[in-house]
């Protein structure tokens, strides 16, 4: 069990006490092995696709575009509208039960691999050891004082730093304005307020929480963080240091038996503090700040392997595992528990729903309103008249003609155009005539039902509505 030192508080000149602690900067070292691999895999994997799909085309367009201007969303061969929202609802939920399916699997995977802040770090962090070099490099340049050498090679990097934070503000805005016309824009020197407001806005929030904040972000600013204790137990997948294997700890000589000096296989290089971004040291037990990259792991895993001795002294395993000596097999079991497997098949179904409902999706939408400035009136020829405003969306990218029908009252027909233009993801406003000859029906709401066909293309939506007869 973790103490925690209680330190007495000590007030300043004025009597006051400061409840603030100034944050001491970390270094850390840089890091190789099968843990790093699989984090630069993540940050290939989502930077090629956040950089690469604004500019991607799909026909005429580009494949991926909020069109919030338009009110129109592009994703390949969808063209999703408003009333799609209950898609990215969907999304919303698929995301958060994955959130809550890997946290309960192996804690906090999100956040050491494939969070924004950890990979946009990982980045900043590349090109601060390219240009200052490592750990010990970077320390000594920040301690001595300012120097030509010095200045340049600061300068250098928040150049490079900001050149980043400027093409990722770029592509974060080129998913919602056409990317090849914002370039041109842009080269111009045209480019609209909003967009000029929005690029640099996301170019400094990424140039300020990777380049400076990095880890406070994830110690006090990230709600996950805060939240996700609730989804682990002692049966989630942590990083640990094995206490019982490592200590005693202490220095000793390649050849020299740890059993013949007493001591446990930790050799307290305090590497595994050196390259913690969150500066913590792993060796105290589980901590709040642990964002679990698993950078310890394969910086020990490489001690191990120096000193020949067996690696896993810092590994991937469970509280229970480690009280009760389990061994991997026996840890799977527990790990497969029945919260895991029920957030596993309530994650596939969800999946599985949401894409049939996609596949199976009408590329036509009908939103009807009632004309509130003419509820019922007699028309020439005896006949009793309700006006209604049709909204005919097109969710396909070619030109269509839809017939309007109604049903549910006897003799009720369409008195106005009953077929409609409509361009290539467009939507139209038509105005819609429904007429009953003259004492057909009881006075009253009665329900009636619009049917709105595509000609030529299987599409074909139904929407409720309510015709009045006055008394
Ligand atoms: S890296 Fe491994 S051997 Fe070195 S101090 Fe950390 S736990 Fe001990
Ligand atoms: S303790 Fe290890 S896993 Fe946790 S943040 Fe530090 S280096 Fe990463």
């Amino acid at each position: 069990m973790k103490v925690i030192p209680i330190v007495a508080a000590v007030p300043g000149e004025d009597g006051t006490q400061s409840l603030y602690e100034a944050q001491k900067k970390i270094y850390p070292r840089a890091v190789t092995g099968r843990f790093a691999r699989w984090r630069w895999a993540f940050v290939w994997l989502t930077q090629v696709v956040f950089y690469g799909l604004p500019w991607l085309e799909w026909g005429n367009r580009q494949a991926v575009l909020f069109d919030l201007a338009a009110r129109r969303f592009y994703i390949f061969g969808w063209v999703l509208y408003p009333q799609d929202f209950i898609y990215l609802t969907g999304l919303l939920v698929v995301s958060a039960l994955s959130l809550f399916l890997f946290t309960a699997v192996a804690g906090r995977l999100w956040c050491g691999f494939a969070c924004p802040q950890t990979v946009y770090t990982e980045m900043f962090l590349w090109i601060e050891r390219k240009v200052e070099g490592d750990r010990t490099a970077r320390m000594k340049l920040d301690g001595q004082p300012l120097t030509l050498e010095k200045l340049v090679k600061k300068w250098f990097k928040h150049l490079l730093w900001f050149m980043l934070a400027m093409w990722t503000g770029f592509t974060f805005v080129g998913y919602f304005t056409p990317i090849d016309d914002l370039m041109l824009e842009f080269l111009q020197t045209r480019m609209g307020s909003w967009e000029v407001f929005w690029v640099f806005f996301y170019a400094f929030a990424t140039y300020g929480n990777a380049g400076f904040l990095r880890e406070q972000v994830c110690k006090y600013m990230c709600p996950y963080a805060r939240f996700q204790s609730a989804m682990f137990d002692k049966d989630t997948l942590i990083i640990s240091y094995d206490a019982a294997r490592g200590e005693p700890r202490g220095a000793r000589s390649r050849q020299a038996d740890p059993a013949t000096l007493g001591l446990g296989a930790c050799v307290d290089c305090s590497l595994c503090v050196q390259v913690c971004p969150t500066g913590i040291d792993i060796r105290q037990g589980l901590q709040y700040e642990c964002i679990g990259c698993a950078g310890c792991i394969d910086v020990c895993n490489g001690v191990m392997d120096k000193m020949g001795y067996q690696r896993g002294l810092i590994r991937f395993t469970t509280q229970n595992a480690l009280k009760q000596g389990w061994d991997e097999s026996r840890i799977w079991r527990h790990v497969l528990r029945p919260r895991v497997l029920l957030y596993a098949a309530v994650l596939g179904a969800l999946c599985f729903a949401l894409a049939l409902s996609l596949a199976l999706r009408t590329p036509l939408k009908v939103d009807v309103v009632r004309d509130r400035a003419a509820l019922s009136r007699i028309v020439a020829g005896g006949k009793l008249e309700n006006v209604y405003r049709l909204q005919v969306m097109n969710a396909t990218e070619q030109p269509q003609k839809y017939r309007i029908t109604v049903t549910g009252l006897p003799g009720l027909a369409v008195a106005s155009e009953s077929e409609v233009a409509v361009g290539p993801a467009e939507s139209r406003w038509v105005a819609v005539r429904l007429q009953v000859p003259y004492g057909s029906a009881a006075p009253g709401s009665h329900p009636i039902q619009f049917q709105v066909e595509a000609l030529g293309a299987d599409a074909h939506v139904s929407e409720k509505a309510a015709f009045l007869v006055p008394r």
